[in-house]
């Protein structure tokens, strides 16, 4: 056997006999591709995903990745808990987002922590973003994720105010896949579905995030808890603390008010005086509670649209219909014709890519 070193990580093993072999293929093609492995005269390494765009996810990263083998490129949000950051694998190029969360914690929280976790590993759906690995470390914990670059729906609408419907039927067939995946396979509440939560790619992909997060929150005593924010769109069953009724139905609320304030550029609960905003959390739970659901004006919308947020939006979660049949839903297939191009509509609607 003959050992030749191509990198400074990675060693390419072959038998002598082959060496001439190959050499010679390398000087006639100058690339040999095998996968995601790429073979050059520079060495061997493995192709990042940007370069490979048809490909799925990489996973074999899994538990060979460490803090110390990625480089910090930039910090591309912030949420209630910590920032997350574009960064990139120091010898594969891949990129990824990391997610850090700063939370003193005791050692049986942690062990929960590391449970949820693993559920988000474990998780595989292309309408899912994909948990790659955590680590907890000095007080934070950071979970390195799938890289989305067209960022959040949240960012989206900041940018374009409102979603046309063809559009938003295009984006919440995916959002309804990744719940048929995570109540019905998985038998996972999200908790915390909000725009934020649903991120974008260049592709035209929608993807979930942050299911089990919110889960962390909530038992580490409310360190996150505190935003009228996190209140948004929780359903009425949950804010009022009925554990009995709580179930996935309540992520189908979440999922109702999302798709009226992509449609309406607003949130549906509107505090009572607009210029001043919610003037505490109570008041919004208030309303969510004591108040008749909001609706969409069908002056505004089609009649499947206004049908569909109606059916998310019922008070009682078990009016309110499971994913599966949600997907059944006239709206969701009655801009089919259209062939609705989502990757054209993200990357024009101006977000720039983080990591071009
Ligand atoms: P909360 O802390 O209440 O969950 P949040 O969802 O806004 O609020 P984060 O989950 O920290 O907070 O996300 C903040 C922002 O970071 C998102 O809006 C999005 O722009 C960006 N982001 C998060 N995860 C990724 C990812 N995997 N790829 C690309 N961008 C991401
Ligand atoms: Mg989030």
């Amino acid at each position: 056997m003959n050992r030749r070193s191509l990198s400074p990580k990675l060693k390419l093993t072959v038998p002598a006999s082959d060496e001439g072999s190959i050499a010679e293929f390398l000087s006639e093609t100058g690339t040999f591709k095998a996968g995601n492995l790429l073979v050059n005269k520079e060495g061997v390494r493995i192709v990042s995903e940007n370069e490979v765009e048809t490909q799925p996810p990489i996973r074999p990263l899994d538990n060979q990745m460490s803090l110390a083998d990625i480089d910090t490129i930039k910090v591309i949000g912030k949420g209630n808990g910590g920032i997350v950051q574009l960064v990139q694998h120091k010898w594969t190029n891949q990129f990824f987002a990391l997610k850090e969360i700063q939370m003193n914690i005791e050692e049986s929280t942690r062990k929960q922590i590391t449970q949820e976790l693993k559920i988000n590993q474990s998780s595989q759906c292309p309408y899912v973003v994909v948990c790659y690995h955590s680590f907890y470390h000095n007080g934070v914990i950071s979970i390195i994720l799938e890289y989305m670059d067209g960022g959040s729906l949240e960012d989206l609408l900041n940018k374009v105010k409102t979603i046309p419907e063809p559009y938003l039927a295009a984006i919440c067939k995916q959002v309804l896949k990744g719940l048929m995946y995570l109540h019905h396979e998985k038998h996972i509440i999200h908790r915390d579905l909000k725009p934020s939560n649903l991120l974008i790619n260049h592709r035209g992909e929608v993807k979930i995030t942050d299911f089990g997060v919110s889960i962390i929150m909530e038992s580490t005593s409310g360190q996150a808890n505190t935003f009228i924010g996190t209140y948004n769109y929780m359903s009425p069953e949950r804010i009022i603390g009925n554990q009995h009724g709580y179930n996935f139905k309540s992520d189908i609320w979440s999922l109702g008010l999302i798709l009226l304030k992509c449609a309406t550029g607003k949130f549906p609960y509107a505090p009572p005086d607009q210029r001043e905003g919610w003037e505490n959390m109570f008041q919004l739970i208030e309303a969510v509670v004591e108040k008749p659901s909001p609706c969409a004006s069908s002056d505004d919308f089609s009649p499947e649209f206004c049908s569909f947020i109606s059916a998310c939006l019922q008070k009682n979660p078990r009016d309110r219909p499971p994913a599966r049949d949600l997907i059944e839903h006239p709206f969701i297939n009655m801009y089919k014709d259209l062939n609705v191009d989502l990757s054209a509509y993200f990357s024009n609607a101006g977000s720039t890519l983080a990591t071009m």
